[in-house]
């Protein structure tokens, strides 16, 4: 964990926010190597989830937005957490996260829990009464609630259908830690699956297999990871089945994803709460009803930590000890990187057209300092599969050398082979 936190800082993935004002409470900023990976994870997600499926569209709903939504939804009166303080150091917990002990200072003298309402609070337009209050969203599944109606007509499309949303998502955690594992503002990436509600077991158990099968595909070891259905007790008051993906971190297995079959209770709640219809008018039985939805709620900016802490490796290479990022291709900052054996000036041209070749499709790092084994290391170190390396003979048989970060092995490559050889190997 220290090792990821700070390669995370020292390349440039995660920083913690506001450091030169001594940081603010478990905000992060993601950096030039954060952004780009947070990006293939988006990509990649709405990619399986959108993208190649013919029932699934997308959605980006605004973050600020009527209060009457969080009324309907229920999330004013039981998005909450039981809150307990340490009489003895003055700590505030979660209640189910400690089990009757404070954590910092082992005293079992606590408090009775109350409800605490983890929305953030804040107010639309100059006058700061109660008429102007608004909350930033928990989670963005109630856009996909909300705008069902708009979605399925203008796309045409009738249950199961699927509308998909990622964005940022704001929770006054009380105890948020673990890095991004838990932070007020993080980023999540949801479908809502409106199917048939006879449909709804098959199509939870569809669901929870394909998102598990998600990550087993992007690179985490099956031993990694684990699907956890929720008893009974721990079912939110919406969900008639939950289950979770979870991860092998290193303080223990932790949620990366909850699949949920939420019934037909927040569109019945946003019909109530509204006064408008939200149901699916059947053709074939001449009645109308209200879909069933299976959710898939995933975290963006877990995820990534998941999978940096996944493919984190070292491994010895020429008898030195080397840090390697095994990233999926997919997932990696940077595809490839451009690394002329030199900074001479002849090289210069040539590696600089090697270079917008590549970037054009691909992104691509340029590096010509320090030594050439330094600069592997470098690229070794944040997950980039591929280095080429053009040097004073590429300037007569217009070919490179390309590295594979695995393997270690080196190939030469004429220069217009180039785009088809890395594409084999990326694949796309
Ligand atoms: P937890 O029990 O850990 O608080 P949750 O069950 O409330 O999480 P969901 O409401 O199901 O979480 O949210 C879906 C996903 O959003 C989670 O699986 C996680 O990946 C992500 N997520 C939720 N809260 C946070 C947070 N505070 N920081 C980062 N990611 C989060």
């Amino acid at each position: 964990m220290e090792k990821i936190v700070s390669l995370s800082k020292r390349r440039g993935f995660v920083f913690q926010s506001a450091e030169i004002y001594g940081g603010f409470r478990s905000t992060y900023d993601y950096g030039p190597l954060g952004i780009l990976m947070l990006r293939n994870v988006r990509n990649a997600w709405w990619r399986s989830m959108v993208q190649t499926r013919r029932d699934v569209v997308g959605l980006e709903a605004s973050i600020l937005t009527t209060p009457k939504i969080w009324e309907a939804s229920g999330h004013l009166a039981n998005f909450t957490d039981p809150l307990v303080d340490c009489r003895n150091c003055k700590e505030r917990w979660r209640e189910d996260q400690i089990a009757g002990v404070c954590p910092k200072c082992g005293s079992t003298d606590l408090t009775e829990s109350r409800a605490f309402n983890m929305m953030f609070k804040t107010f639309v337009g100059p006058v700061e009464d109660d008429a102007a209050v608004a909350y930033l969203r928990p989670e963005t599944a109630q856009g996909m609630f909300v705008d069902f109606k708009n979605v399925m007509q203008s796309s045409r499309l009738k249950p199961p259908f699927g509308i998909a949303q990622i964005g940022k998502s704001f929770r006054n955690e009380i105890t948020p830690g673990n890095f991004v594992f838990r932070t007020r503002e993080f980023e999540q990436m949801e479908m809502e699956f409106f199917v048939p509600p006879a449909e709804a077991d098959h199509w939870f158990e569809y669901w929870y297999k394909e998102r598990f099968n998600w990550y087993l595909d992007l690179g985490i070891a099956p031993e990694k990871i684990r699907i956890r259905p929720h008893e009974k007790e721990e079912l939110s008051h919406y969900s008639a089945g939950t289950v979770d993906v979870e991860f092998d971190f290193p303080w223990g297995w932790g949620e990366l994803e909850g699949i949920a079959n939420r019934t037909d209770f927040d569109l019945n709640a946003h019909a109530e709460g509204s006064g408008e219809k939200l149901e699916y008018f059947d053709q074939q039985t001449g009645e109308p009803y209200v879909p069933y939805v299976i959710e898939p709620a995933a975290g963006a900016t877990r995820a990534m930590m998941a999978f940096l802490l996944a493919a984190y490796d070292e491994d010895v290479v020429s008898n030195e000890k080397r840090v390697v990022l095994r990233l999926d291709p997919r997932l990696a900052p940077y595809s490839i990187a451009v690394l002329p054996l030199s900074k001479k000036p002849e090289l210069s041209e040539l590696s600089g057209k090697v270079f917008s070749l590549l970037a054009g499709r691909y992104s691509t790092d340029y590096d010509e300092v320090q030594s050439i084994g330094k600069r592997y290391r470098r690229q070794d170190e944040v997950g980039t599969p591929l280095c080429v390396t053009i040097d004073f003979v590429s300037l007569t048989d217009n070919a490179v050398t390309v590295r594979n970060r695995d393997t270690t092995e080196q190939v030469r490559i004429s220069i217009d082979e180039l785009m088809a050889y890395v594409g084999g190997v990326l694949g796309f």
